[in-house]
């Protein structure tokens, strides 16, 4: 913001500045439902409230809301067209709310979706002057069971040009390399029998189980140092004296290469069959809940990093060491940007009681701010250049 009076603004200026009164305008609004959804933190899939108070505010601000929107309860969508009419982009705006189960807003997603609302407020507020139309969608259950790759298959990223998410971090940084992830549930199936008197009339189905858990410790000597094999047993059987019947174990498998991570999934199938085989027991394996690897768009990025520049923002280079998120997956459907701001002292790690006050705090109310406003600018350059947006497609279809 460094035009003076006796240069008139640029539009760009102009109309940026803007954005960033309306969020200042709003910011009581903004904040208060930041608060109330850290202190009423629910789990993946079961956001009730937060989803409600998400579709009640933009609602409030000229969107016209589908609640639930698709399959999930608490998914939500917004549309506002510009008043410009003809063509135009559809620009996604994006808000989390999900809590971690004991944990409450450990991963500070009532940030995510304070700003999400912040920013579709301040673009309502200049609606009649943009083409297009604003796509706001709450997206449910990112911690557990990737929610958007469920909103992707009921359409409801359809026809996006873009996809804008904020994430609260200890950095501020715009590139993330999150790691394709997914669950899988393991089942052996056996024979019970009377453990002493005939042992030789049963078949082990913890011993597949113990097979399965080895096979996958030898197996990471050959793995990349990125890739992640992780699992717990939930069922091991029922007693000592008897061979158990059925176990049952949670894996999570990881790599940050899409086509390396198709590689895992197969290997990992052929060692449950394998100890399935060994002991003549059958298995079940169930894959769930896919979070991509995330497709990079440097076109989106860059604009991300000026807007963020002219608020001081210096980006302080993508985070080695990532998770997963099914950011990821949006980001295989149109040009996508998850850039992080800071929240908290640097080194104050996610998923913790630290990070988890962060997200209510003073600093974490004003990221919030800045965040809506950030996500707000960039939208509106993309309803304001469509070179932009062809050069943001240009790339997606390129890498
Ligand atoms: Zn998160």
């Amino acid at each position: 913001m460094t035009h003076t009076a006796s240069q008139p603004a640029p539009p760009h200026v102009e109309m940026k500045a803007r954005l960033a009164a309306a969020v200042q305008a709003n910011r009581d609004e903004i904040l208060e439902l930041s608060h109330r959804i850290h202190e009423n933190p629910e789990p993946a899939f079961e956001e009730h409230q937060a989803a409600a108070w998400v579709a009640e505010a933009i609602a409030r601000h000229g969107f016209t809301v589908e609640h639930p929107a698709g399959r999930l309860a608490t998914a939500v969508r917004g549309m506002l067209r510009g008043g410009r009419g003809g063509g135009g982009p559809r620009i996604g705006i994006l808000a989390e709310y999900d809590a971690l189960p004991g944990l409450g807003h450990g991963c500070g997603h009532n940030t995510m979706a304070a700003s999400g609302v912040g920013a579709a407020i301040a673009l309502a507020s200049i609606a009649d002057e943009l083409p297009g139309e604003i796509v706001f969608l709450g997206t449910p259950a990112e911690e557990r069971g990737s929610g958007k790759a469920f909103m992707i298959e009921d359409g409801l990223f359809a026809g996006l040009d873009a996809a804008l998410l904020f994430h609260p971090c200890d950095r501020n940084h715009v590139e993330s390399q999150p790691l394709a992830s997914e669950d899988a549930v393991v089942v052996f199936h056996g024979l019970q029998a009377h453990a002493a008197s005939d042992p030789w009339k049963g078949k082990n189905a913890l011993d597949a189980m113990i097979l399965l858990f080895s096979s996958v410790g030898l197996w990471r000597q050959q793995l990349h140092p990125d890739t992640r094999v992780h699992g717990i047993i939930q069922e091991g059987g029922t007693a000592a004296n008897i061979i158990p019947d059925r176990t049952k174990a949670w894996f999570m498998l990881r790599s940050p290469d899409q086509a390396d991570y198709a590689r895992i999934k197969e290997r990992f199938r052929q060692l449950v069959e394998g100890a399935a085989l060994a002991t003549g027991t059958t298995a079940e394996v169930t894959f769930s809940g896919l979070a991509m690897t995330m497709k990079q768009n440097r076109t989106l990025e860059a604009r991300w990093v000026a807007n963020a520049e002219a608020y001081g923002i210096v980006d302080q280079g993508a985070d080695p060491n990532s998770g997963s998120t099914d950011m990821g997956n949006v980001s295989w459907v149109c040009p996508t940007i998850h850039p992080d701001l800071s929240i908290a002292d640097e080194g104050t790690p996610g998923h913790s009681i630290a990070f988890r006050d962060a997200a209510a705090s003073p600093k974490g109310d004003e990221t919030t701010l800045l965040a809506a406003t950030l996500v707000a600018q960039v939208a509106y350059e993309l309803f304001a250049d469509p070179a932009l947006v062809e050069a943001a497609w240009a790339e997606f279809r390129a890498t």
